[in-house]
């Protein structure tokens, strides 16, 4: 089991430089990486650990691609590229956390909804960076009013077609050790459903700012070099908090289907 650790540390700080160098990361978001890391590989090996390097890599090449023409959208969102320590927690902190209840209860078996958890992220990622892309037509979660491209709450066809994907590439990179048709199954539902509430609460309760400067509604408390004003949502939930609680969502619905 030690033996496993030292592994998984190594790994994970190879992980960890080259997120850094490619800058798919930051500094902070790189050492939060060794750490979850450390406690996935260490605690699960390979089992554990290709589904989150799944959604990890193809999510982060997702992000790359296509930059110029998501550039228009850059200021909308509250981050964009390299990922901080918050984003890392946001993505990967209940998977890392169900690999910690699966080290101290292995009598239960959590590997479901930790795909789960997985699945939501990888979704709503996938959803978003595809769905802004694709730039197909894009419809308020909520009010099911049009919207423009990035806002948050907007879903479009082409969006949660690739959330779908998504999921569906996490269940099938667990399938070796799960194995069963109907566990797949719920994976792939709980990423749909979970980047829905994703974007329900993206829409609702996330805090949303008005530019003073260019009037854009915005996920960003500060717009054209100025303080921006709350329009709606409260100031604590932030982008990170919501991918926190969808990620949470994913684990919850396969938990409620197996
Ligand atoms: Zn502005």
């Amino acid at each position: 089991m030690a033996d496993q650790f030292v592994l998984a540390a190594l790994f994970g700080s190879l992980i960890a430089l080259a997120s850094f160098l490619a800058r798919f990361l930051t500094l902070r978001g790189s050492l939060t990486t060794l750490v979850l890391a450390v406690v996935i590989y260490g605690v699960g090996g390979w089992q554990w650990t290709i589904p989150i390097l799944t959604f990890f890599l193809l999510s982060s090449l997702l992000s790359k691609l296509g930059r110029s023409r998501k550039a228009r959208f850059e200021l909308m969102f509250e981050k964009t590229g390299a990922r901080d320590a918050g984003q890392v927690m946001a993505n990967g902190g209940i998977a890392g956390f169900i690999a910690a209840l699966s080290f101290f209860f292995p009598e239960y078996e959590f590997y479901p909804y930790y795909l789960g958890a997985l699945a939501a992220v990888t979704a709503d990622t996938w959803g978003t960076e595809i769905g802004v892309l694709a730039g197909g037509g894009t419809t308020s979660v909520v009010t099911l009013k049009p919207v423009p491209p990035g806002t948050s709450g907007g879903i479009s066809n082409e969006g949660v077609l690739a959330g779908g994907a998504g999921a569906l590439v996490i269940a099938l990179s667990g399938y070796y050790w799960f194995g069963d048709v109907r566990t797949a199954f719920s994976v792939v539902v709980a990423g749909m459903v979970a980047s829905l509430v994703d974007s329900f609460l993206g829409a609702t309760l996330q805090a949303q700012y008005r530019c003073s400067v260019c009037g854009s509604l915005t996920e960003r408390m500060m717009h054209c070099d100025r303080q921006a004003d709350r329009e709606k949502g409260f100031r604590w939930i932030n982008n990170d908090l919501v991918n926190w609680f969808c990620a949470l969502t994913g684990a919850l619905v396969v938990w409620g289907m197996t």
